[in-house]
């Protein structure tokens, strides 16, 4: 159970499927939250609001950032997305561990502030290997393609400041690598120090060590 809440922050190029494998992960995990960003994009078929975002107007996001309700946000793909901070606030005050899906400029705001937050890139195994995945998923015209496209290519020079590097080749292993960082991160000692003061207090009480 994770005791310190974290702030995982996963990023990296849109369509590389950053969602498919943050939803397998927290599927199986009740310590940790996934931020709902708000977006001023259009709905895709299927999204929900208030589950996949919170689908606003240009002029209610422009609201919510002079009144600096973002703990981030950016312009991707020439849509307004952000991350609501009154949401992370109440999650690390109840404990929870949250999770975002930001894109590399979020990410790297993020990082300025966080400095113990927990950095993930998804990358694909190639540039061909996404531009496949964006055309297969039929969600952008090709106009929209080509600008994720050449979006990604920066986000991918940005990856030496992140922590965790995962190329989504297979997605079983993506998603077990993201259990895992999760996981070893959330068992380190700095962040368990009530348990390690339980124990150190047990054992003291024993007479055994010191
Ligand atoms: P999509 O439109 O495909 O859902 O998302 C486009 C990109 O925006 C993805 O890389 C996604 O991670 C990113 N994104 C989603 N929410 C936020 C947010 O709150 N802040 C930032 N900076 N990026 C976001």
């Amino acid at each position: 159970m994770i005791r310190k809440p974290i702030l995982v922050v996963v990023s990296g190029p849109s369509g590389v499927g950053k969602t498919t494998i943050i939803k397998a992960v927290l599927a199986k995990r009740k310590d940790i939250i996934f931020s709902v960003s708000c977006t001023t994009r259009p709905k895709r078929p299927g999204e929900v609001h208030g589950k996949d975002y919170f689908f606003i107007t240009e002029k209610e996001f422009k609201k919510m950032i002079e009144r600096k309700e973002f703990l981030e946000w950016a312009e991707v793909h020439g849509y307004l997305y952000g991350t609501p901070r009154r949401f992370v606030e109440e999650a690390f005050s109840n404990n929870k561990s949250v999770l975002l899906d930001i894109d590399v400029q979020g990410a790297m705001k993020v990082m300025e502030t966080f400095e113990d937050g927990v950095f993930i890139f998804v990358a694909p195994p190639s540039i061909e290997d996404l531009e496949k995945r964006l055309r297969k998923r039929k969600t952008e015209d090709e106009r929209k393609i080509k600008r994720r496209l050449e979006d990604a290519l920066w986000e991918l020079r940005n990856i030496d400041k992140f922590q965790y590097l995962i190329i989504n080749k297979d997605l079983d292993e993506a998603i077990y690598s993201l259990g895992s960082i999760v996981t070893a991160e959330s068992i380190k000692v700095e962040r368990l120090e009530d348990d390690v003061k339980r124990y150190k207090e047990e054992v003291l009480k024993d007479g055994r060590k010191g």
